[in-house]
């Protein structure tokens, strides 16, 4: 699979209390041209710097929910974008509330973007979409309203023979067309059907976010597919009551969307802060699912960790 486009790091995934080495949730994630960011818990400005992407210009946030551990990094972050003079225009999609958090931290605190901030409330289907990358929301099970996303990489449909292109006597100026799947025309007027010229376009990468939530095997459907699943795994089997209480999943339940999914490899993580053996959260989703699984923690790259 061609994943050249993408980059995609883990800064934190911890469930609830921030502590060295354990940052709350947030990844970010580049799609060709467009970098977005997944959550924003405390500390996120802190590990953009620390993985290699300060000055990184994020086009897009999506939040899942208003808990804390997953949006009290917001704030800072953004009035840090101010300070450094940004004017690049950014977008932030979530849950009602989110436009009004930002705003009233702004209104007590005197602050102000240097750049146009557009809010857009999820809402079931297609959230954003550009020319890299179009992202869908779907509503999560947790304790108040909280949004699932599902990544896709936009490619063409079809990818050009060069050679065989130019044989033809089609020049670059053809190409984006025939990427659509059009036939070419020579400068003479010779037709050129695409199928001589083009072959299928590689599949684009595709993933699905999903934290904060209690086992709900309807989100197979919505992360069908997909290359990677983040599914949260806040808790083991044997505190399966605590995680009907608190409204998150077990290894096993994340272990059980990843398998209905069909999930090419599944990347468990919102851990509690109860366990000290992580790889007890592989090995029990590893139960019920038979694709590759990783442990997140903070820097996890899992396009690399992988292959
Ligand atoms: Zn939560």
């Amino acid at each position: 699979m061609d994943f050249s486009r993408i980059d995609w790091r883990i800064l934190g995934c911890s469930a609830a209390i921030p502590a060295p080495d354990q940052y709350p949730s947030a990844q970010s994630l580049r799609v060709g041209g467009t970098l977005l960011l997944l959550d924003c818990g405390e500390g996120t400005q802190i590990r953009i710097r620390e993985v290699g992407l300060r000055g990184a210009t994020f086009d897009l946030i999506l939040i899942t929910h208003l808990h804390g551990d997953h949006v009290f990094g917001l704030p800072g972050l953004l009035s840090s974008w101010t300070l450094q003079g940004r004017t690049k225009p950014l977008t932030l999609v979530g849950p009602q509330g989110l436009s009004d958090l930002v705003q009233v931290i702004n209104a007590a605190t005197g602050g102000t973007f240097s750049y146009p901030v557009q809010f857009a409330t999820a809402e079931r289907g297609c959230v954003f979409e550009n020319e890299d990358v179009r992202i869908e929301a779907h509503p999560l099970n947790h304790r108040i309203e909280t949004w699932g996303y599902r990544v896709e990489e936009r490619v063409a449909p079809r990818s050009v023979n060069y050679e065989a292109a130019v044989a033809a006597g089609l020049e670059h100026a053809d190409f984006r067309s025939l990427q659509l799947g059009l036939d070419g025309r020579t400068r003479s007027g010779v037709l050129v059907p695409n199928a001589s010229v083009t072959v299928p376009g590689r599949r684009g990468f595709r993933m699905a976010y999903l934290t904060d939530t209690r086992y709900d095997q309807a989100l197979a459907a919505f992360a069908q597919g997909v290359d990677f699943l983040y599914h949260e795994s806040t808790f083991l089997e044997r505190h399966q009551e605590l995680a009907i209480k608190t409204g998150h999943s077990t290894a096993r339940e994340a272990g059980l969307v990843a398998a209905a999914a069909g999930a090419g490899c599944l990347v468990l993580g919102h851990f509690s802060q109860r366990y000290a053996r992580l790889v007890d959260f592989r090995d029990e989703a590893a139960e019920v699912y038979t694709g590759q699984i990783l442990v997140g923690q903070s820097g996890l790259n899992p396009l690399a960790a992988a292959e």
